[in-house]
């Protein structure tokens, strides 16, 4: 569904990772896990076209997208500690803003943008802060409100960057089982998490990355101590 060939990105003058290669197939659900630094938002931004590669391709369903454009009906749920929100506006109208291209604004909502936004909410467990300003949510909160956004465009393919970091453990273990359920549907998913275990328990592919694809795999397989140490440059076991 998703290829990304021989991808070099960085900021200023300094690369981030070089000549990254990597597939993403239609209905494939995994984990990519690497050190803090190590280039995992940068590869989900390259991919969403959010910030320019510096040279290698990104193509979608056989097709190469131009460099910084963002493949179609792709969603994104950002690591939370880049939003910040300056000005009000309630989970209820981030959700409806998924239901819009780029160019159309909220006004123009409907009934059924409304209902889908609802729908939405209540299916990632947040239904109750509906009206409340994104601002004024815990963490946890906005990821689900962000993963309702998401959805709400009914995309193919879903990059949630650590979405469980924020929550408790009830809450990542639904989290976890929603996109099961999602993927279950037909959705791709790719999602970063710093938790090895609930890769290796919720998760049937996993790829390691630092500045650069390490190896990738089924989870059992591939968190042997050798690999996890070339991952994380430390010697430590998954359970
Ligand atoms: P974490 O697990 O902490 O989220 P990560 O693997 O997602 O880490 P990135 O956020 O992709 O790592 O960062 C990779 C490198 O790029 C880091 O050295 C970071 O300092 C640098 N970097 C990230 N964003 C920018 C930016 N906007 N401008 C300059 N450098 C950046
Ligand atoms: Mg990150």
């Amino acid at each position: 569904l998703l290829e990304v060939k021989n991808l070099t990105c960085g900021y200023q003058n300094k690369p981030v990772f070089t000549q990254v290669n990597l597939s993403l197939y239609r209905g494939q659900l995994s984990g990519l896990v690497g050190p803090s630094g190590s280039g995992k938002s940068t590869l989900m931004k390259a991919i969403l076209g959010l910030i320019h590669p510096w040279a290698g391709e990104i193509w979608f369903r056989g097709k190469r997208l131009q460099p910084g454009t963002s493949p179609p009906r792709v969603g994104y749920v950002p690591q939370v500690e880049t939003v910040d929100w300056n000005f009000p506006v309630t989970a209820e109208e981030v959700v409806m803003m998924g239901r819009y291209q780029k160019q159309r604004m909220l006004p123009w909502a409907s009934r059924g943008d409304r209902t889908a936004a609802r729908e939405l909410l209540n299916r990632v467990g947040v239904a109750h802060i509906a009206r409340q300003p994104i601002g004024e949510l815990s963490g946890g909160q906005q990821q689900r409100v962000f993963l309702a956004r998401a959805l709400v465009g009914e995309p193919e393919i879903v990059l949630l960057d650590e979405p469980t970091s924020s929550s408790d453990l009830q809450v990542q273990h639904e989290l976890l089982h929603l996109l099961a359920d999602l993927n279950q549907q037909g959705l791709t998913i790719l999602l970063s998490t710093h938790d090895l275990n609930s890769v290796a328990t919720h998760l049937p592919w996993v790829v390691c990355f630092n500045h650069g694809l390490i190896c990738q795999g089924q989870p059992l397989d591939i968190f042997t101590p050798a690999n996890l140490e070339r991952t994380f440059g430390a010697q430590m076991v998954v359970f």
